[in-house]
């Protein structure tokens, strides 16, 4: 059988949402399932791909087939395509597998031309909505099909109403947009050298073209790869029976979600548009109203949408977003899909949908995005500062940032990119802004409502945004902005509160929030299940209490160098570098044990008899020191030069340093052991000291550590109950597991070392310098610094896994380095068997839930899990 390449809404749908797209899909169910969908049919993302390889022509057949299922449409609505005396008009629209909101192109109206829109009037009464319909198609087939300048038509547009003195563009009469259509047909003839087409086939042909070709705009392109959407998708394109919300009173159009998409609270939330088409209240160029005043104007409808809405969360269980019309009375959904919200909407609807009955506590675990929960733990404006509103906008996307005031996309990216943080100030951004928005701390726009371009990508990309800010005022030609009563310029400091909409003038300090009960809830689901323990990397007290509220169960990491850095200590961290002898050395030693057995209590006291993993000395000595041209004396300034190297991160560190100065290592195992059995004897809970040694390459390296360890403990307090063990960060340590593992009680996988030295990537300057330029052209898909490379790194990490276990099956197993709070390297990590994984305090929330979804994944529990993708 030949390929097929068209679908209509009411076949069953065989390709599921990568053949139909997100929209398509969601019509053809919807259809399925009697919620009222005007009729239509869906062109395949097989004939994207296949267009998009063929030089961008249609391939053979489609053409053919899209013809026959016009021909069934024109049956279903009793209306013919091209008619010049009732005419049936089509959209044609984007629609991808994954979401892409606003980044492709959809043309309304396809089917009118100079004659079809007399027969349109002369059908439905009402003149001015056949001529308003026809501009509309004029401007958008224009832009889209032949990539016309959207403010040739907008200018004309104002010029007219200027002109009429009317305010909005319902105030223009029927008359008014004859005319218009006339200046938009002649500006699509001087920018095009052609009529604008009077065939509707032609039409429609072309625009199904340009929607493909919309799929490699650079906007698109953009959006792909700030999410990882794979180019080869292609978005499929839905031609759509019209239904008219420019009707007249009767009708209008909106936008709803089925619970509120910043906070999740129950309720129908969305905005509405009376005697509109959707582009009106996409584009931000009538405000719309909220929802419940369509509750007023039109009672039935609204009604319709209500029960529409339930049935929709009933049968997807979960949070919708959809887009209707309202024609004479009559609902029609455009679209539904799964809702983009807020972490803290995500939370709460899903403990709310376990409430309803809707989906089960495995469900609600499986559902939030792990890497969206950093948003729920972004910084808030500290409650105890004092700070006054300049003005307040809509809360859009919450959390609170402070930055550098800019005025465009462009500077926003420029600035962002160079590290410096950014509020982008705009009257509305738009699809072609989406590079700044990206590397903005927060957004502030003038005008919008919560479902405006700015608000739903804010939302999507965890950052805060205040939306439609009535007190902002731009001067862009001054560079300058007006909030309230106070006139800043651009890179004036402003701190945004997308929680509340506050705007600021200045900067405000910003704390950590803390987890909400609903997170809590379903963390504690996932924790039934889950099997990966998490811990924390922790230097201090603070960290660690805040890790245990974060639900840390225990430390993986301290790094002792952190306590060195301290300024009074530095000084004598000095002395012990520089002394001559070991004598010397020993002297300022001693000075600093009691400062470290200080810290190490502290820190297994706010652990209270969890496992804490105290890492001895690592980096390179020469961290501690300053510039040999700022030394006091010469003696000083020749004994920095002797201890620079060119290649420090391979030079001497780590355990190099307790082989070739064991007393430094001595005087840490002292302080860590009497610590210990200070805490013991002062406490009910007896600290679980693991000791652990950096950069271990060779087995003897760690047998002569282990050695010292033992001798120190045993002169201090033979009573103390202690491991001790290693980092695996070399790949020499992983395929040399077996000798290892017998000098080691666990192993913790260094993978910032273990990516560097597989890698040969320096992790000090790769991400500034070529690793860039690999992600930008496709080298590589991810920074091995992030997210792990499971094929070298992880394959080097299954080697010591498989090796360590083979000499001592019960070798504890954790990981350390920065990819333990990294969703898709926790998922690997728990493939691999590991005990547990160990990240910043502040991931721990994220880690708990990658790990639960993983075992949920594992088991069959769940169809999908957020972080296995
Ligand atoms: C590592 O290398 O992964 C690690 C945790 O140690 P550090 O980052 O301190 O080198
Ligand atoms: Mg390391």
């Amino acid at each position: 059988m030949p390929q097929r390449y068209v679908y209509d809404f009411d076949e069953p749908s065989t390709g599921g949402r990568e053949l139909l797209g997100g929209k398509g899909i969601g019509l053809a169910e919807m259809t399925q399932i009697g919620v009222p969908v005007p009729a239509g049919f869906t062109i395949t993302t097989d004939a994207c791909r296949a267009y998009m390889s063929n030089g961008k022509t249609l391939p053979d057949g489609v053409e053919e087939e899209i013809e026959w299922h016009l021909g069934a449409l024109e049956k279903k609505t009793g209306k013919r395509f091209g008619d010049m005396n009732d005419p049936l008009l089509v959209s044609v629209r984007s629609g991808a597998a994954v979401s892409m909101p606003g980044m492709m192109d959809s043309i309304l109206n396809l089917g009118l031309n100079d004659e079809a829109v007399v027969g349109l009037a002369r059908a439905t009464g009402n003149e001015r909505f056949a001529n308003d319909s026809y501009r509309r198609l004029i401007q958008m087939y224009g832009e889209v099909v032949d990539g016309i300048d959207g403010h040739r038509f907008e200018q004309a547009l104002t010029d007219l109403k200027k002109s009429r003195g009317a305010l909005q563009d319902v105030d223009l009469s029927a008359h008014d947009l004859a005319g218009l259509i006339d200046t938009y047909r002649a500006v699509f003839l001087e920018e095009t050298d052609r009529d604008f087409p009077q065939d509707p086939r032609e039409q429609l042909t072309r625009a199904v073209g340009a929607v493909f070709d919309s799929w490699d705009s650079p906007r698109a392109q953009v959006y792909r790869r700030t999410y990882d959407i794979p180019d080869e998708l292609g978005t499929a394109v839905n031609v759509v029976q019209m239904v008219f919300g420019n009707k007249g009173d009767e009708s209008g159009t909106g936008v709803a979600f089925t619970r509120d998409p910043s906070t999740g609270e129950p309720g129908l939330y969305g905005e509405f548009l009376a005697n509109a088409q959707g582009e009106d209240v996409v584009s931000g160029i009538r405000t719309p109203e909220p929802l419940a005043n369509m509750q007023q104007k039109l009672p039935a409808a609204f009604q319709q949408l209500v029960d529409t809405m339930r049935r929709l969360e009933e049968n997807y269980r979960d949070m919708q977003d959809i887009e209707f019309t309202v024609e004479d009375n009559e609902l029609y959904l455009l679209q539904t899909r799964s809702a983009k919200r807020t972490a803290a909407a995500a939370v709460k609807a899903a403990v709310d949908m376990v409430e309803e009955g809707l989906i089960s506590h495995e469900d609600a675990v499986a559902r939030i995005d792990p890497a969206q929960l950093d948003q729920l733990l972004h910084p808030m404006i500290d409650p105890t500062a004092e700070w006054e509103v300049a003005t307040k906008g809509l809360n859009a996307s919450p959390g609170a940032a402070c930055g550098a005031i800019v005025l465009d996309a462009d500077t926003a990216e420029q600035r962002g990119k160079a590290g410096e943080s950014v509020i982008l100030v705009s009257w509305e951004t738009t699809p072609d802004d989406i590079h700044g928005l990206i590397k903005a701390a927060g957004i502030l726009t003038a005008h919008g409502g919560m479902t405006s371009h700015a608000a739903v990508v804010a939302r999507g990309m965890g950052k805060p945004c205040v939306a439609g800010c009535e007190g902002l005022s731009i001067d862009i030609d001054a560079r300058t902005i007006t909030v309230g009563d106070r006139t800043l310029s651009e890179g004036d400091l402003l701190t945004i509160d997308g929680g509340t909409g506050a705007v600021i003038v200045g900067e405000v300090p910003l704390v950590a929030p803390e987890v909400n009960d609903d997170l809590e809830t379903i963390l504690r689901w996932g924790d039934e299940h889950r099997t990966l323990k998490v811990r924390a990397n922790a230097d201090t007290p603070e960290d660690a209490a805040k890790a245990r509220e974060f639900g840390a169960q225990g430390i993986g990491l301290c790094r002792t160098e952190h306590m060195f850095m301290a300024e009074e200590r530095l000084p004598v961290v000095r002395e012990m570098i520089l002394a001559d002898s070991e004598e010397g050395r020993r002297d300022a030693l001693d000075k600093l044990l009691p400062m470290q057995q200080g810290d190490f209590e502290a820190i297994f006291e706010a652990m209270a008899g969890l496992p804490v993993t105290i890492r001895l000395l690592d980096p390179p000595l020469h961290e501690f020191l300053p510039p040999p041209e700022q030394a006091p004396d010469e003696r000083t300034r020749r004994r920095i030069r002797q201890l620079q190297e060119s290649n420090p991160m391979l030079g001497t560190r780590g355990c190099r340093l307790g082989l070739q100065w064991p007393e430094i290592y001595e005087m840490q195992v002292r302080a860590i052991i009497r610590a210990a059995r200070a805490v013991d004897e002062r406490t009910d809970e007896a600290p679980l000291v693991e000791i652990m040694h950096p950069l271990v390459g060779l087995a003897e390296e760690l047998r002569r550590l282990r050695e010292l360890t033992v001798r120190v403990a045993e002169e201090e307090a033979p009573e103390v109950e202690y491991l001790c063990g290693t980092m695996i960060e070399l790949p020499r340590a992983c395929i040399r597991a077996d000798e290892i593992a017998e000098q080691a009680d666990f192993f913790s996988f260094g993978t910032n070392d273990l990516t560097q030295t597989t890698l040969g990537f320096s992790r000090d300057d790769a991400e500034g310098k070529f690793l860039t330029h690999y992600l930008e052209d496709g080298v590589l898909d991810k920074n091995p610094f992030e997210t792990l490379d499971v094929d070298g790194v992880g394959d080097l990490m299954r080697i010591a896994v498989d090796r360590g276990r083979s000499t001592k099956p019960e070798l504890k197993l954790g990981i350390c380095g920065e990819h333990g709070g990294d969703p898709k390297s926790v998922t690997f990590c728990h493939e691999l068997g590991l005990d547990y994984v160990s990240c910043s305090p502040y991931r721990v929330p994220l880690a708990r839930l990658a790990a639960a979804q993983a075992a949920l994944a594992a088991s069959g529990a769940v169809a999908y899990a957020a972080a296995g993708g």
